[in-house]
């Protein structure tokens, strides 16, 4: 049985999790390792870049029913350095919500539209995000923020 993997263990990731399709080849877990709640299935997300700045917690009282897991790259110094917020990342864009397999959505922030996407089972996050005020609905998984696990052929 093929163990779950976290974003970084992957050596040349962009080619391990992609399919030839853009779509994620690898089925979608929970970041927390012990957690193994199944977030999303193989090849149900296609992958499309996002500005990294609609991710960014604050300590306001409305996001702490999120752990804010693992937010490494996240700077504290941001203000200083505005290239940072047009910085680009890679997301797992869904547009139906019933396409995931289990999901966690935090409220609505009220100033910025975003509600921020957790796990179901255990609250870790923010995985991504849903942007209620965004032209096209979609629903978005950071590819760094979730572990992925091979799946099993069969058939
Ligand atoms: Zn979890």
């Amino acid at each position: 049985m093929a163990e779950n993997k976290a974003y970084e263990s992957f050596s040349d990731s962009p080619k391990q999790l992609i399919t030839s399709e853009n779509q994620n080849s690898f089925d979608i877990y929970c970041p927390e390792l012990s957690c193994k709640c199944l977030i999303l299935r193989a090849k149900h997300g296609i992958l499309v870049e996002r500005p990294k700045e609609k991710l960014k917690i604050s300590d306001e009282p409305a996001y702490t029913d999120l752990k804010g897991f693992a937010i490494k790259n996240d700077t504290k110094n941001d203000a200083s350095n505005d290239a940072s917020s047009s910085q680009l990342q890679g997301f797992w864009q869904l547009t139906d919500m019933m396409a995931f397999e289990n999901i966690g959505f935090s409220k609505t922030i009220i100033e910025t539209g975003i509600k921020y996407i957790c796990c179901a089972d255990c609250n870790a996050g923010p995985l991504g995000y849903h942007d209620t005020t965004a032209n096209e609905k979609e629903y978005l998984i950071a590819v760094n923020r979730v572990s992925y696990k091979e799946v099993a052929i069969s058939s």
